[in-house]
C-alpha cells in the first residue's frame, strides 16, 4: 500500500481514467478530490495481492464499482466502432502483437485518433511502448495499435 501522496506524485496528479488533473489540496471527500484506485492484476485464484495503485478522482474511482474501468475516447475524434482501450492494452500486455482499435472515414481522422491514442497511452501505461499503423480498406481507414 502506498500513501495518496506517493501515488499522486508517481502519477503527476493526473487521473488515470479521465486524464484530467487532480488537485492534491482538495478534500478526499470531494468528488473531484484525490483517491487511490486499486487495480487487481492478479490472476484468478492466485494467492496474495498483485495489484497496482493508480490515482483517480474520487468520482471516477467510485463510479467504476463492480464494472471494469473505462478510458473514454474523446468526442471530437471521428472514430467508428472504437475498441475498449483498457481491454486492448491488457490484451497487448499479455500477448503482444497488434489490435485494430477503430475505423475512421478519412485518413486524417485516423491520424488524429492515432496521435491522441499514443499520447493518452504514454500516461496510461508509461512502462509499455506502443506504435500505430493505419490500414486503408473497406472504404475507410483502420487504426491498428501495436505493442
Ligand atoms: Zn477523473
Amino acid at each position: 500500500m502506498s500513501t495518496l501522496q506517493e501515488v499522486g506524485d508517481r502519477e503527476s496528479w493526473r487521473c488515470w481514467l479521465c486524464d484530467e488533473p487532480v488537485d492534491s489540496d482538495m478534500s478526499v471527500n470531494d468528488p473531484r478530490g484525490p483517491s487511490i484506485d486499486s487495480i487487481n492484476t492478479a490472476k484468478k485464484g492466485a494467492k496474495g495481492k498483485g495489484g497496482v495503485e493508480r490515482l483517480a478522482h474520487r468520482a471516477c474511482n467510485t463510479r467504476k464499482g463492480a464494472v471494469k474501468p473505462v478510458v473514454p475516447w474523446p468526442d471530437q475524434l471521428f472514430v467508428v466502432d472504437p475498441a475498449p482501450i483498457i481491454g486492448v492494452v491488457e490484451q497487448l500486455r499479455r500477448k503482444g502483437g497488434r489490435v485494430a482499435v477503430a475505423r475512421c472515414p478519412a485518413e486524417s481522422d485516423a491520424e488524429d485518433a492515432s496521435a491522441w491514442l499514443l499520447d493518452r497511452l504514454s500516461r496510461l501505461e508509461p512502462d509499455m511502448r506502443f506504435d500505430t499503423q493505419i490500414d486503408a480498406g473497406g472504404g475507410g481507414f483502420l487504426l491498428v495499435l501495436r505493442a
